[in-house]
């Protein structure tokens, strides 16, 4: 093995290998519809002031389950579910699964006109729906209530490891979001990397659940738990997302927690009234983890392990991990923790422009190769091939994903994160092309220049601001039109208006010039 790149072999908590290729999917599937089985009576969802029992989760799978296979023909692979915040979403993405069907997550949160884009490129004309809003034209709905079965069927089995498990839009550079398909091999891998990882579920955890199902982390937060009959809480839509976080943890004594870094951020003035014994296992992922807020956050949570995991959409849900060091140094570079290891099955490594893996302690872009890495973009092609490349390593010819992350990796084999080669940004988790926000900026400016940017808010977090090139007008009416594009999270909070853009020597817009428009003038 090259001595710059990492490896891990898949073994599970045992040491023995946890699912042996080909059949990877098979068993992770078995052992999900076997839960429903064998905890039939635990809890398996807390939802609002509600608890669901896995019974009753498994009943509602079976209901949409014989309407799947009613209502969609075989040749639709790929399923709509409006992501709301209920059992029979939850119940709608596991039957699909059951059918061997995928998922497509649609947010009601997001614009009409979005989702329609995103459904058209996806190529969707069912969704599955808990409620009875209107879907976006070309979509029709199957309404999941009502719908519950006692009697069950065997889920399908003798499915290969690249039949679909969902698709998800992620912003775009170009204006329109990039679909990423994950396989159902892809999804087992991770499970197996997971389960290496040693934080040993078992029926008794009480796991957060704090994403939109449209963000993958929220594969894992509930899909994990059920694997081993815990129950998983979910964050409610209403209300401020890190306070609904914090009482979660106190009141339901959570266990388990995934979080995005931004939520500690938020926390922070209120860490010496927060105090969670309950909390065994926290994982950090979607943003860099600064240093000094999880050694601070470490006293709120005293018995809980607290891992740094990072990972793209593309490399399905993370591939590395850092176990925070309580007593003694932590790796770090810039306050952020390092983000460690490959996880087991995942390749690491720091390539140059040229696809060139670098040595230990070389500046680079962070590549990631393994069995949890996408086929490649949904219908994409073109961009498929932009971000990936094949590379020989460990003696072996492997396709490796170019993440946009500037990293390093040190003679240990942890990778250290230095930031992003080009303008994504993460808002609150979410990854952000700013190009995005600024192509459709233009559009509603018309002949008028705009730059988003991120900035720094006294929280430590992110925040867009978007500068227009111009005359001061508008403003109202332009974060109107972007509000009816873009997802709440991606409409810039701030906007400045100049007369003209600063040029930096290449006669470029200097960005960074322009960060002094949001500054606060003394
Ligand atoms: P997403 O596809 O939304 O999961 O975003 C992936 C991107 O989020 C990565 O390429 C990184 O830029 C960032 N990211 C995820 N986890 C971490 C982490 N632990 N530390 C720093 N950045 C992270």
């Amino acid at each position: 093995m090259d001595a710059h790149t990492t490896t891990r072999t898949a073994t599970g908590a045992s040491g023995a290998p946890s699912m042996p290729a080909g059949t990877r999917n098979e068993q992770l599937f078995d052992a999900l519809f076997d839960s429903l089985v064998r905890h039939a009576q635990r809890p398996a969802f807390r939802i609002g002031d509600r608890t669901h029992t896995y019974a009753e989760l498994a009943a509602s799978i079976n209901g949409i389950r014989s309407a799947i296979a009613r209502g969609i023909p075989e040749d639709q692979p790929l399923v709509g579910v409006v992501a709301n915040d209920d059992l029979l979403t939850y119940a709608s993405l596991l039957a699909l699964w059951a059918e061997g069907r995928a998922y497509l997550p649609i947010s009601p949160e997001v614009p009409a006109e979005r989702n329609a884009a995103i459904i058209a490129r996806a190529g969707i004309k069912v969704a599955l729906s808990s409620d009875a809003g209107d879907l976006p034209g070309g979509c029709s709905a199957i309404r999941t209530q009502g719908l519950s079965e006692a009697s069950s069927r065997p889920h399908r089995r003798g499915l290969s490891d690249d039949r679909l498990a969902y698709v998800l839009f992620t912003s775009g550079s170009t204006g329109e979001p990039k679909g990423v398909p994950i396989t159902r091999g892809n999804v087992a891998a991770f499970v197996s990397a997971f389960d290496a990882l040693g934080i040993a579920m078992g029926a008794e955890d009480r796991c957060l659940q704090m994403f939109e199902l449209t963000f993958d982390l929220s594969v894992m937060s509930y899909l994990v738990p059920l694997l081993h009959g815990a129950c998983v809480f979910t964050v409610p839509k209403e209300g401020i997302k890190y306070g609904l976080v914090a009482e979660l943890l106190d009141e339901q004594r959570i266990t388990v927690a995934l979080m995005v870094p931004s939520i500690i951020n938020h926390l922070r003035p209120y860490f010496e009234e927060i105090d969670c014994p309950d909390l065994r296992c926290n994982l950090f992922c979607g943003e860099a983890l600064p240093a000094d807020v999880t050694e601070e956050w470490s006293r709120c949570v005293p018995n809980a392990r607290l891992l740094n995991v990072y990972g793209p959409t593309e490399h399905t849900i993370f591939c590395t991990w850092y176990a925070f060091q309580r007593a003694g140094a932590n790796k770090q570079v810039n306050g952020v923790l390092s983000i460690g290891r490959a996880m087991a099955g995942s390749t690491i490594a720091i390539a140059d422009e040229q696809g060139r893996i670098l040595p230990p302690g070389e500046k680079g872009e962070l590549c990631l190769a393994g069995p949890q890495l996408t086929p490649g973009y949904w219908n994409d092609p073109v961009r498929t091939g932009q971000v990936m490349f094949e590379a020989g390593h460990d003696g072996v010819v492997k396709r490796f994903y170019r993440t946009g992350d500037l990293c390093t990796i040190d003679t240990e084999g942890d990778a250290l994160y230095l930031g992003r080669l080009d303008h994504q940004v993460k808002i609150q988790g979410y990854r952000v092309e700013l190009a995005e926000i600024e192509h459709h900026a233009r559009e509603l400016l018309r002949s008028r220049n705009a730059v988003a940017l991120a900035l720094t808010t006294p929280t430590g977090n992110q925040e867009i601001g978007l500068a227009v090139e111009g005359p001061e007008e508008g403003a109202r009416e332009l974060i109107t039109g972007l509000r009816g594009k873009l997802p709440a999270y991606m409409v810039p909070s701030r906007t400045a208006f100049t007369e003209r853009f600063p040029l930096n020597a290449n006669g470029k817009i200097d960005r960074k010039a322009l960060l002094v428009l949001f500054t606060p003038k003394a």
